[in-house]
C-alpha cells in the first residue's frame, strides 16, 4: 500500500515540473516573436499585434495609424563599412525609434533594414508628428568608429504613414503605408509621406 505522504510528494514534484514547463513555454513564446539583433518584436509578432489593434479599432473607433520606416541606401553602409557595422546601425535606428515612441505603441523590425510602428489612439496628424521626430533624430545621430572621433557617414530614413479606415483589411492597411514609404523614396528619401487615399 502506497503511503499518503508518498502520493503527496509525487504530486508536489509534478506540480514543480509543470511550473518549470510553463515558464519555459513562456520564454520560447517570447523568443518566437522577438528579433535577436534589436530586441524588437519581429514580423510574426507584429502581424498578431496589428490584428489585435484592428479589432480594438472596430470596437472603440479610436484612430489607429501605422508608420513604415526604411533606412536609406543601407546597402552602401554594408559595402563601405562591412556587415557588422551595418548591424550596429540597425540597432541604433531601432533604439532611436523606441526612444521616440510611447508604451502603447508597437515598434517592430519588419524586415532587414525596415521597421514598422503601430500607433493606437493616434490620427494622421499625430502620426506625422511622431514620424518627423524620428526622422529628424536619426538624421542627427553621429556614428563613430569605436575609439575614434572620426565620424562615419550620416544615415537617414524614409517613412510612410497611413491611418486605418473602418472595414479595411490588415494587408491593405500595410500596403497603403508601404506605398507612402515608396513615395518618400522616390521623392528623394529622408522624408515622410502621408498616404492620400
Ligand atoms: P533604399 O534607399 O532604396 O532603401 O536602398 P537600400 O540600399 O537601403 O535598399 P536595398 O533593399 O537595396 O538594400 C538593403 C540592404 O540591407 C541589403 C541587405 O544586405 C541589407 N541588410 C538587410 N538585413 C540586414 C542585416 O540584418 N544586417 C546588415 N548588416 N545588413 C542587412
Ligand atoms: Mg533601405
Ligand atoms: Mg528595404
Amino acid at each position: 500500500q502506497v503511503a499518503l505522504s508518498q502520493i503527496k510528494q509525487q504530486l508536489e514534484l509534478t506540480k514543480q515540473e509543470m511550473t518549470e514547463l510553463h515558464d519555459r513555454l513562456n520564454i520560447v513564446s517570447v523568443e518566437a516573436i522577438t528579433d535577436p539583433l534589436t530586441g524588437l518584436m519581429n514580423r510574426k509578432g507584429f502581424m498578431a499585434a496589428i490584428d489585435k489593434a484592428r479589432s480594438e479599432f472596430e470596437d472603440a473607433k479610436s484612430p489607429l495609424s501605422l508608420l513604415m520606416l526604411d533606412i536609406d541606401h543601407f546597402k552602401k553602409v554594408n559595402d563601405i563599412y562591412g556587415h557588422s557595422v551595418g548591424d550596429k546601425v540597425i540597432k541604433v535606428v531601432a533604439d532611436t525609434i523606441t526612444k521616440h515612441t510611447k508604451g502603447k505603441d508597437t515598434v517592430c523590425r519588419y524586415g532587414g533594414e525596415e521597421f514598422a510602428v503601430l500607433l493606437p489612439g493616434t490620427g494622421q496628424e499625430g502620426a506625422l508628428t511622431v514620424a518627423e521626430n524620428i526622422r529628424r533624430m536619426i538624421e542627427k545621430v553621429k556614428l563613430n568608429k569605436v575609439g575614434s572621433d572620426k565620424n562615419l557617414t550620416r544615415i537617414t530614413i524614409s517613412i510612410g504613414i497611413a491611418s486605418f479606415v473602418s472595414g479595411q483589411n490588415v494587408n491593405s492597411f500595410i500596403d497603403k503605408t508601404d506605398a507612402a514609404l515608396y513615395q518618400s523614396k522616390n521623392s528623394g528619401r529622408n522624408q515622410c509621406t502621408v498616404s492620400v487615399e
